[in-house]
């Protein structure tokens, strides 16, 4: 049952009640107006007829009194008209077949409460007035007697029945009307005032269950309901609030667990590149001490033995270097010639690929305020991505220019290969120390990400744009105002 039904239903209730307990009592209040109504008329023709039957019962004039008494009992409100003895006999009556009846205990008034006789059945009032002896009444009684009989006038209650009736239906009228009017009152209320808000309110429950915390009531009042829509929002304002912390932890969590495995493959890439050399150099150590052989292999075991504590050498370089992020030693610094000796370091490789190599450097590049040897690490780190994304050959070109930003004068190196791209789920992880995409013992993934600490220390960015299967554009901007 919907909320407006039962409204309806409730108030419908209540007011149905209402409605009939007023009737009720309005119905009883008409009934006994009526009724003493009746009475007062039933006292008023009593006095008339004591006055009329006075003087003819002085007189003894019987017919007299039974021609009063018929005269009276012919008016239309009239039950009857009658006097009747102390004990109850009747003696003169409008309806002369009835006299010599004996009344009966309820026809009678009670002694002690001498009242109205209330007869429910035939729907009649009746009431009794004593005829009192006097000195005038001793022609026909005896004075002993101190009451003679009684005067009795019974009037008709015709009007309280069909009265009452005709009130009842019309109240009961009156009550259906207004419990429809009520309710589609009620109805039209709850439809415009209330039910359009809870309507909205039942809609943003829903859209918050579906996983929507941007929903909101809309705030409009500050009645119950609007309270409630408040207090649903800022709840609402909290759930959200809780879950973006849960996301950012568990993405924290996420990068944390992604680093230390980056560390495992990073350190087995060092052992690696460790343990190779040592294995050649225990090799040698055997030989040599064996016994001297002639000059020739000598040297030639000892030269095997330098390249292999170079090659460990080196490796832990790397790894000092990764470690000790040094501040820039800044000085004066011209790109042109640092970009020509990185590619100059790297013509062996690029020949080795079949890569062919397009430099374009705007002549009188401005000279920057760099630490030239981190800068030379940084392009070198980006190169050798770039090569090492062409296996099979391709090209790289090398571009270095000014370009003015919103934020000053920048000077920009783009670096552009025609490798295979980096796909859009590492894209995120590439500046990340230990992220690499390559075997163990070729990549460290510490390039980028120790490139990007040292141009961050020279105020500059670095941008990457990729596509796969048709490349990489690797940008580093470098302020020329000083850094
Ligand atoms: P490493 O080169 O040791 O893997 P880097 O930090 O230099 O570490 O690079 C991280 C990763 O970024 C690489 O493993 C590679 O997957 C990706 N990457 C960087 N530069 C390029 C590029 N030019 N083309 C394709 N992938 C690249
Ligand atoms: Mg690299």
């Amino acid at each position: 049952m919907t909320l407006r039904l039962r409204m309806i239903l409730g108030i419908g209730t209540i007011l149905f009640v209402v409605i009939l307990a007023y009737a009720l009592i309005a119905v009883r209040s008409q009934t006994s107006y009526l009724q003493s109504l009746a009475r007062h008329e039933a006292e008023l023709i009593a006095t008339v007829a004591e006055r009329a039957l006075a003087r003819a019962m002085e007189r003894g004039e019987t017919e007299t009194v039974q021609a009063i008494l018929t005269r009276i009992g012919q008016y239309a409100v009239l039950a009857g008209i009658r006097i009747v003895d102390p004990d109850g006999k009747i003696l003169r009556s409008n309806r002369p077949e009835e006299i010599g009846r004996v009344l009966s205990a309820e026809e009678m008034p009670r002694r002690l409460m001498p009242g109205p006789v209330w007869d429910h059945r035939e729907q009649t009032v009746g009431i009794f007035r004593p005829v009192l002896n006097g000195p005038s009444c001793t022609g026909c009684h005896s004075p002993a007697q101190s009451t003679l009989g009684f005067l009795s006038v019974r009037v008709l209650l015709p009007a309280i029945h069909s009265e009452g009736s005709r009130q009842w239906v019309s109240l009961m009228l009156a009550a259906v009307a207004s419990l429809v009017a009520a309710g589609a009152l009620i109805a039209a209320f709850f439809t415009l005032v209330i039910g359009r808000r809870i309507d909205a309110l039942s809609h943003t429950i829903s859209r918050v269950e579906a996983g929507d915390f941007a929903a909101r009531v809309p705030q409009d009042s500050s009645d119950e309901l609007g309270r409630l829509g408040r207090s649903f929002n800022a709840m609402v304002a909290r759930l959200a609030d809780a879950r973006r912390q849960l996301e950012d932890r568990h993405a924290d969590e996420m990068r944390r667990a992604q680093t230390l495995a980056s560390l495992g493959q990073m350190v087995a890439g060092i052992a690696h590149e460790i343990n190779n050399p040592i294995a050649g150099m225990q090799n040698c150590v055997r030989t040599l001490l064996r016994g001297p052989r002639d000059e020739a292999q000598r040297s030639q075991y000892l030269e095997m033995l330098r390249e292999g504590l170079e090659r460990i050498g080196q490796t832990v370089r790397h790894l000092l270097n990764f470690a000790r992020e040094s501040k820039p030693q800044k000085v004066e610094t011209d790109l042109t010639p640092l970009l020509t000796r990185c590619l100059t370091l790297l013509e062996h490789d690029t020949a080795e690929r079949r890569i062919s190599i397009s430099l374009r450097l705007e002549p009188d590049l401005p000279r920057l305020w760099a630490d030239p040897h981190q800068l030379e690490q940084v392009f070198l780190n980006i190169l050798m991505n770039a090569l090492e994304a062409m296996p099979g050959g391709g090209t790289l070109t090398v571009e270095a220019g000014r370009w003015r930003r919103e934020t000053g004068q920048f000077l920009e190196v783009r670096v552009t290969d025609t490798g295979g791209g980096i796909p859009p789920q590492d894209l995120p992880r590439i500046f990340d120390p230990f992220f690499t995409t390559k075997e163990v013992g070729k990549g460290t993934g510490l390039g980028l990400s120790v490139s990007y600490g040292i141009v961050r220390a020279h105020a500059g960015s670095i941008d990457v744009d990729t596509k796969v299967g048709r490349g990489t554009v690797v940008t580093v901007a470098l302020p020329l105002n000083g850094g």
